[in-house]
């Protein structure tokens, strides 16, 4: 290892050391008057652990928490710097350090061109199996720095219309009763809630929602709560009664008899998620689900959820882009794909009450991509 790396690699931990001290790694974004032949022409990668700070206590289905653990990333090329994060909620068995321990077996610094995204991006998923959460922020690090040195947006290089963006919607996390009116209420300028249920408490869950908000359109969210296909039926029987729109992972991924035989007798349409995370879930998903619900962390990123978007169009499937609470950046990144989709649920930004990122906002409910090259976000 060189005397300069050596040294860089020493700042860069020392920097890594805080969170607090995000920014101090940040370089020069203003990247349409880039020179990319600035620089030793090499890839750097720095990562630091960060807190979510929730604004609510949060509970699904199987647990409740009011931080999560997130991994940001940046890589750096030629005086840019490209952003990518990796939110990392319990329930999965990926966490900020079995991600770094991935980062520190990475070796960027042996490609020269950033434009090279397949042949790096391959290279990284190769390298160990799994860790599909600590992939992601390198894809997306990598989208933001490759989109730098272009000078446009993501949405604009897959030739996305950013005004097809839909709307998202809001999550109620199941909860007491006064929470759940409160966060309806907090929930006014949003023109759809996503209800979570499978708490055992769902028409409550609804009923309290309605207290407050009697006409919104609901997607509920049951995240394998229920194990009996009969009794599922008749409670989608009853949320279509409640202007719910979708139903989504209703009973355990594992149960896929039961799935396929709800969906074919639902009078809403049901959506994969659990079930979903890379490309070849999508085929998998042909046939027992309607839709799918597409991550960024589960997919590895954006190359694999594009493709999912292109490959669940082509089956006629629908296309709901979930998230989990996160900052702004791994939004922003899902955002730039959210012209192609049916139904987005980005609001894991909106949860927390630290985010270091300005990015995509929400107006109205509606999702407004910035127009910034790369994902489109600013520190703040
Ligand atoms: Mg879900």
């Amino acid at each position: 290892m060189n005397n300069k790396r050596r040294d860089f690699i020493k700042k860069a931990g020392v920097l890594a050391s805080s969170a607090t001290m995000l920014g101090a790694v940040g370089c020069n974004d203003t990247s349409k008057s880039a020179n990319i032949n600035k620089g030793d022409g090499k890839m750097k990668l720095t990562f630091q652990k960060y807190e979510l700070k929730l604004k609510h206590v949060f509970t699904v289905a199987k647990n409740s928490r009011t931080t999560t653990p997130d991994m940001q990333v940046q890589i750096h090329y030629n005086g840019i710097t490209g952003y990518g994060e990796a939110a990392m909620p319990p329930y999965y068995p990926e966490n900020p350090e079995s991600a770094a321990k991935f980062y520190k077996k990475l070796d960027l610094a042996q490609f020269k061109d950033p434009f090279e995204m397949e042949k790096i991006l391959d290279y990284v998923d190769n390298l160990d199996e799994g860790n599909h959460f600590a992939k992601a922020p390198i894809d997306i690090a990598l989208h933001d720095l490759v989109g730098k040195l272009m000078g446009h947006p993501w949405y604009r290089i897959w030739g996305y219309d950013r005004t097809k963006a839909p709307h998202t919607s809001f999550t109620i996390g199941i909860d007491e009763p006064n929470v759940v009116q409160l966060k309806t209420k907090e929930a006014a300028p949003y023109q759809v809630l996503k209800v979570k249920l499978g708490g055992g408490n769902d028409k409550e869950m609804i009923e309290n929602v309605r207290a407050i908000s009697p006409e919104k359109e609901l997607y509920v969210d049951v995240n394998g709560g229920w194990k009996d296909k009969h009794e599922a039926l008749d409670m989608v029987h009853w949320l279509e009664d409640q202007n719910v729109s979708f139903v989504e992972q209703p009973m355990p991924k594992k149960q896929v008899d039961d799935i396929a035989w709800l969906t074919e007798n639902s009078p809403l349409p049901i959506v994969a998620d659990e079930s979903i995370h890379r490309i070849p879930d999508v085929l998998a998903a042909k046939g027992i689900y309607n839709g799918i619900n597409i991550k960024l962390m589960k997919a590895t990123g954006m190359r694999q959820d594009h493709i999912m978007i292109t490959l669940a169009k082509s089956f006629d499937m629908k296309i709901l882009m979930g998230c989990m609470t996160a900052t702004s950046c791994s939004i922003s990144a899902a955002a730039q794909l959210s012209p192609a989709i049916d139904w987005a649920d980005l609001d894991g930004n909106l949860l927390i009450s630290n985010d270091p990122y300005e990015g995509v906002l929400v107006k109205k409910g509606k999702l407004i991509i910035p127009d910034r090259p790369g994902i489109g976000i600013k520190k703040i």
